[in-house]
């Protein structure tokens, strides 16, 4: 008999069968995909926590209740309050683990990042390497430190591990599970163990979880693991389990969809950097399917920009330039330089040029009228010095010099933020309120609304998804 049964193996499950069979306890790990790792492949891997050895060494004073107010004012007091407590006074444990692994931080880190609304304290951690255009390996790094733990546990017998086992059915006698069933290929398993720990991750891969549970989404745009389905959901939910958060579903800005109909961003290959004006002064305008501008495209918030595009329609807009503004550097695209744009226009499939406003409307099949009343409205704010409409202030890129360029962007998912409810143990709650004694879960599958609620709270996934992974096998 096990004494842990972990159900995926991304970051949350990973950490969690390594401390547990660290102790001595027996493991089994389930994985459906061929390889463990889950979304620590693809994941930018920023870290926030409080108090850490890190910010002590810098001189920063920080603490747990600090980096709580943060998230409270960040996602206006949305979050869970338990979860959220018990993610932030985890961190710096989990942070600290991570240095004496051996974590390369870069010199930078702790900083304040603004890719998401900031922290008012320097608290997220990223590595050396993980700057662009190298910051893809971010997640890869923190996945290259937990493999020698985790072969060793593996190699001792502690862990025993099947991959390409998928779970399909939880199985539960009065208030326990008593075995969950797996398939691999054709066969079909029943396993049994002590504990039972779900860590299958999101669903932010799932069109059908979004049509479902998120109101508003006509087509999902998604850039997760393509391995995010909710399947732990699924299962809990079929046992009664209580769901929430889906509501509170935020979206990530500049996505471009590569492949037409594809619904897929590749956030590594192509992304347009819109969601701040700080790290790259916008010298773009944005329009909506009506040709309009919708929002001060320099506002330095964030969440603001977030919330301005969630509300267009189709949560999709045109990032409008001209020559000029292509031609003087730090690109909207950071993985294209200017030819590469040029020749992404030839495509005409997320990138249009053309002579005039009017054959780019024709082109991108916005309204031509109101797209050259919109740039003429705005080629005036430009030469008054002041945007009567939205207020912007940064006004030294007329749309002027042809020809002029369209990119279509989208706001996509990144992570799902509906998830199972649990409790201050990290039992899975039902809807009656009940707990099942011996079912857990950690991670993505708690729905990112648990510990950053209805916003981006930088490191506020991977790093709970960690550090309770690690409580857990630490503690059962
Ligand atoms: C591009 C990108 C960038 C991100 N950047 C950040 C960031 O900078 N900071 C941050 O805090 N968060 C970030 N996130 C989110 C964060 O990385 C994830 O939430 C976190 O890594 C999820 O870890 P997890 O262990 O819960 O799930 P995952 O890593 O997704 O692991 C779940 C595992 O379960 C397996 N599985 C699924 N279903 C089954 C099944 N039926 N049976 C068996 N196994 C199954 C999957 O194959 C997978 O291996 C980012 C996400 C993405 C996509």
């Amino acid at each position: 008999m096990y004494d842990i049964l972990i159900i995926g193996a991304g970051a949350a499950g990973l950490t969690s069968a390594i401390r547990a069979a660290q102790r001595g306890k027996k493991v089994l790990v389930i994985e459906k995909m061929d390889r463990v790792g889950g979304t620590l492949a693809i994941t930018a891997g920023h870290l926030s926590g409080a108090s850490t050895q890190r910010q002590f060494n810098a001189g920063i004073q920080d603490t747990p209740d600090s980096h709580y107010d943060d998230i409270v004012r960040i996602c206006r007091n949305t979050m869970d309050p338990i979860i959220t407590r018990k993610a932030v006074d985890l961190a710096s444990s989990t942070i600290d683990w991570l240095t004496e692994l051996g974590y390369s931080f870069h010199d930078r880190s702790p900083a304040i990042i603004h890719g998401h609304e900031p922290y008012s304290t320097a608290r997220t951690y990223f590595g050396k390497g993980d700057v662009h255009p190298r910051i893809q390996e971010a997640g890869q790094t923190i996945l290259h430190l937990l493999l020698p733990l985790w072969n060793e546990q593996v190699k001792s017998g502690n862990i025993r591990l099947f991959t390409r086992c998928k779970l399909k059915q939880i199985m539960v006698n009065k208030n326990s599970v008593v075995g969950v069933v797996a398939e691999q290929g054709d066969h079909e398993f029943t396993f049994t163990a002590q504990h039972y720990l779900l860590t299958t991750g999101g669903y932010a891969s799932s069109p059908s979880f979004f049509e479902n549970f998120t109101p508003g989404i006509s087509r999902l745009m998604s850039a997760a693991n393509p391995a995010s389905t909710g399947d732990g959901i699924k299962a809990a939910l079929q046992i009664g389990a209580m769901f929430h958060g889906a509501d509170k579903q935020m979206y990530t800005l500049g996505g471009i969809e590569l492949q037409p109909g594809s619904g897929r961003i590749n956030f590594w290959e192509a992304w347009a950097r819109m969601s701040n004006s700080i790290d790259r002064k916008q010298r773009e305008i944005y329009v909506n399917i009506r040709g309009e501008r919708f929002m001060n495209e320099y506002d330095w918030s964030v969440d603001q920009r977030e919330r301005a595009m969630m509300a267009q329609p189709q949560k999709k807009c045109w990032i409008l330039f001209d020559h000029r503004s292509l031609c003087d550097g730090d690109s909207l695209v950071p993985q294209w330089t200017t030819d590469q744009m040029v020749q992404e226009s030839y495509r005409e499939q997320a990138v249009w040029q053309a002579a005039s406003i009017r054959e780019l409307a024709a082109k991108t099949g916005l309204p031509q009228e109101v797209l050259e009343v919109t740039v003429a409205k705005y080629n005036e704010s430009c030469a008054v010095g002041f945007d009567s409409l939205w207020g912007r202030t940064y006004l030294e890129h007329p749309l002027a010099s042809p020809p002029f360029f369209a990119v279509l962007v989208y706001a996509y998912a990144l992570i799902s933020f509906g998830g199972l409810q649990v409790n201050g143990e990290l039992q899975v709650v039902m809807k009656g309120g009940q707990t099942i004694d011996n079912l857990y879960a950690a991670g993505e599958i708690l729905g990112a609304a648990a510990t950053s609620g209805q916003a981006f709270c930088g490191g506020m996934l991977l790093t709970p998804a960690i550090s309770f992974g690690k409580w857990l096998g630490d503690n059962l």
